[in-house]
């Protein structure tokens, strides 16, 4: 999906590269040490060091040849399995975008048609039905929103503009923001960040971090519930924990968790507005802050994730 060029060797240079050196080592080993080790590199005698020398650097440079060539086509090979895999993860993700923008203009359609083909519809039923009209409106615009960060992530990064951030600032806004729906349903975010984390990174970005994974903790993890955020600095990072108690993700589902439109509950999911993009936009966004993501069940219920963010950035 990223279409960056790729400076790195390819694995069938790499090994083409290390059967390589092992020759030359070879071949230094038999120039320097012909004279004390006879026996052990050279048993027959009667043929010239020299001889068996050329005759190694021909044997060399077939197998060379051989090497290069099988190198190559496992090159070939392995890049187109790589288009076969994103062609087919492109198909799919256009598959699931049309489906999820579906619903939605359906919806809409559905109610602006019985407003408009029901004159004598009371006024109640009718702004019953604008504001279930507005609030599809809203999810196709974050549904946009989001997709539209996805592919800048994908297609664009360099274009991302990097500055410094106060991510302890960023997340006490956060914190204010959501304080009504935290309130709403009894639960209690506890804020362990130190002051004056700063990193070099994309704002949006990593407000949607920190937004997507206090949404999610306020959608999912259940009534009553604890979210606790904190931080450790390290000389190029810094480690973030963000954790609740709440209900947690079945391990089966742990590893496709962070995968473009995974829902475990597909249907209550939805119902709660989301699409299934958050947690792909947060680990898309952590990677291109030079850090990592992983996801494991907190002790004693719940979901933690650990995250890193360099404190400068690669993406610029
Ligand atoms: P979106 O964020 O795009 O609006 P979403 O919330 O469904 O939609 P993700 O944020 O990617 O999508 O989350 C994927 C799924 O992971 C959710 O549908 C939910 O089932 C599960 N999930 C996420 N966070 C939690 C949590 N803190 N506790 C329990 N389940 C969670
Ligand atoms: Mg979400």
């Amino acid at each position: 999906m990223n279409p960056k060029p790729n400076h790195k060797l390819t694995e069938g240079h790499k090994m083409w590269l290390t059967v390589m050196s092992v020759f030359a080592v070879y071949a230094t080993i038999f120039i320097l040490f012909e004279d004390y080790d006879r026996k052990f590199l050279m048993p027959f005698d009667e043929v010239s060091d020299w001889h068996l020398l050329l005759f190694s650097l021909a044997v060399m440079a077939v197998l060379a040849f051989l090497l290069f060539r099988y190198a190559r086509r496992m090159d070939e090979r392995i890049s187109r399995e790589q288009a076969e895999k994103e062609n087919r993860m492109r198909r799919e993700l256009t598959q699931n975008i049309a489906h999820e923008l579906k619903t939605p203009v359906a919806s809409i359609l559905g109610y602006t048609e019985t407003i408009l083909d029901n004159p004598a519809i009371s006024d109640d039923m009718s702004r019953q039905f604008i504001v279930r009209t507005h609030s599809q409106a809203q999810r196709l615009t974050a549904l946009l929103q989001d997709i539209s960060t996805l592919n800048k992530m994908d297609y664009a990064p360099d274009l991302l503009k990097m500055e410094r951030v106060d991510v302890s600032a960023l997340f006490a806004d956060i914190v204010q923001e959501t304080a009504l729906a935290i309130d709403a349903r009894q639960m209690t975010l506890r804020n362990y960040l130190p002051q004056d984390i700063i990193v070099q990174g994309n704002p949006s970005l990593l407000y949607s971090i920190f937004r997507n994974l206090v949404d999610n903790a306020v959608s999912y993890a259940g009534r009553g519930s604890v979210v606790e955020v904190s931080a450790v600095e390290q000389p190029h990072h810094w480690q973030f924990t963000f954790k609740d108690n709440g209900i947690g993700i079945p391990a089966e589902h742990q590893p496709r968790i962070f995968e473009r439109f995974y829902r475990i509950d597909k249907g209550r999911s939805r119902d709660m507005g989301g699409t299934g993009l958050g947690l792909a936009i947060v680990k898309n966004a952590v990677l291109l802050h030079g850090g990592n993501i992983t996801i494991s069940n907190a002790e004693p219920s719940g979901l933690k994730f650990e995250f890193t963010l360099s404190k400068k950035s690669q993406a610029q």
